[in-house]
């Protein structure tokens, strides 16, 4: 018996290249835009790839531009598409895309990062956090000035499961700039280890799945390209509010060589840090003189844990910020 034919991507029909539509239009790239054009279809798609299986589900991309990674986004089969982008420029280009796409395209003139996903798929796309994620996707090359703000405002987002993480635990695929990803994707020890790597990790699987050369985007930026696909995880491994985590990791990393007796210290005003510190990483059973690329998530979750505690008997200090205060020892 032959083997079935396999099933071809239905192609869209034949449309401009990216390269003559930018020419057509006169679309010059906007620096302050961060916009850096990818024109590589077999790069575009490889990152759409990523994504995993599409089909029939509903795919957000963070601005399209003239639509070099939503072409392959269409050819997957996906049953709608959102297309957010700023510039209304791509208006023309985008529109002809949705014409010639056969499912439905949805395009979104607005920025990022005022737009609320809470509505934005229908409701029978919601799945429970402990379920498989929903056919729900976002993607985008991301302008670099508004990769790193976008992704705590969406780690936020996913702790507190609103906006598109009311649906469930929808997975992302998203460029940043080299050294962003490595930061995002950072194990303990590694050099790259921050705040950024604590608090994306805390939430979600991260995986920096492949570059992407600098010179592959018109214009060439300065830097080269990491592609992440993160996934949020069932249970954060530091089970607390974002704000906390968030504050603990920044006072944790505030000096990455020094000992985190030191920096954990700045949690609280000058005339209680040394004992507190000291209590604190006593009660979180960490030695003192660790450092901050040193420290587990669930470590952090101990040391948390202990915050909690002399908070609770000391409420005052819960709002100490010693990036406010005049009291800091510089060294
Ligand atoms: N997707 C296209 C590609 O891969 O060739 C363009 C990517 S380019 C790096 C970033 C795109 O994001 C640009 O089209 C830019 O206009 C758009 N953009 C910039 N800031 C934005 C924002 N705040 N919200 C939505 N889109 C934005």
């Amino acid at each position: 018996m032959s083997a079935p034919a396999l099933k071809s991507a239905k192609r869209l029909p034949p449309l401009p290249t990216i390269k003559d539509l930018l020419k057509l239009y006169g679309l010059r790239a906007m620096k302050h835009l961060s916009q850096n054009f990818l024109l590589d279809m077999r790069l575009t798609n490889k990152i759409v790839k990523t994504m995993g299986n599409i089909a029939g589900g509903q795919v957000l991309e963070v601005g399209s531009g003239p639509g070099s990674i939503t072409r392959p986004i269409i050819e997957k089969h996906p049953a709608r598409v959102v297309l957010v982008e700023k510039d209304k420029r791509f208006l023309p280009t985008l529109e002809m895309l949705s014409e010639a796409a056969s499912c439905d395209v949805d395009i979104i003139l607005s920025d990022i990062l005022r737009l609320n996903m809470e509505n934005m798929f229908p409701e029978e796309e919601v799945r429970g956090w402990t379920e498989r994620p929903p056919n729900i996707h976002l993607i985008g090359n991301l302008p670099f000035n508004v990769a790193t703000p976008l992704i705590i405002r969406w780690l936020k987002d996913i702790s507190l499961r609103r906006s598109a993480w009311r649906y469930g635990r929808v997975g992302l695929t998203l460029t940043f700039q080299k050294e962003v990803a490595e930061r995002l994707s950072a194990p303990i020890l590694s050099k790259q280890r921050c705040r950024l790597s604590l608090m994306a990790q805390n939430w979600c699987s991260v995986h920096h799945v492949f570059n992407i050369p600098g010179k592959a985007f018109l214009p060439k930026p300065d830097v080269d390209v990491g592609v992440v696909k993160l996934v949020p995880l069932i249970s954060p491994v530091c089970d607390y509010e974002f704000h906390l985590v968030e504050k603990v990791c920044r006072v944790l990393f505030s000096g990455r060589q020094k000992y985190i007796l030191k920096t954990a210290s700045l949690l609280f005003p000058l005339t209680l840090r040394e004992t507190l510190a000291e209590r604190l990483l006593k009660e979180a059973n960490i030695p003192p003189q660790t450092r901050a690329i040193q420290v587990t998530l669930p470590e952090v979750g101990r040391i948390i844990k202990a915050y909690n505690g002399i908070i609770s008997e000391q409420p005052s200090l819960a709002s100490y910020n010693f990036r406010n205060r005049d009291d800091v020892e510089v060294d």
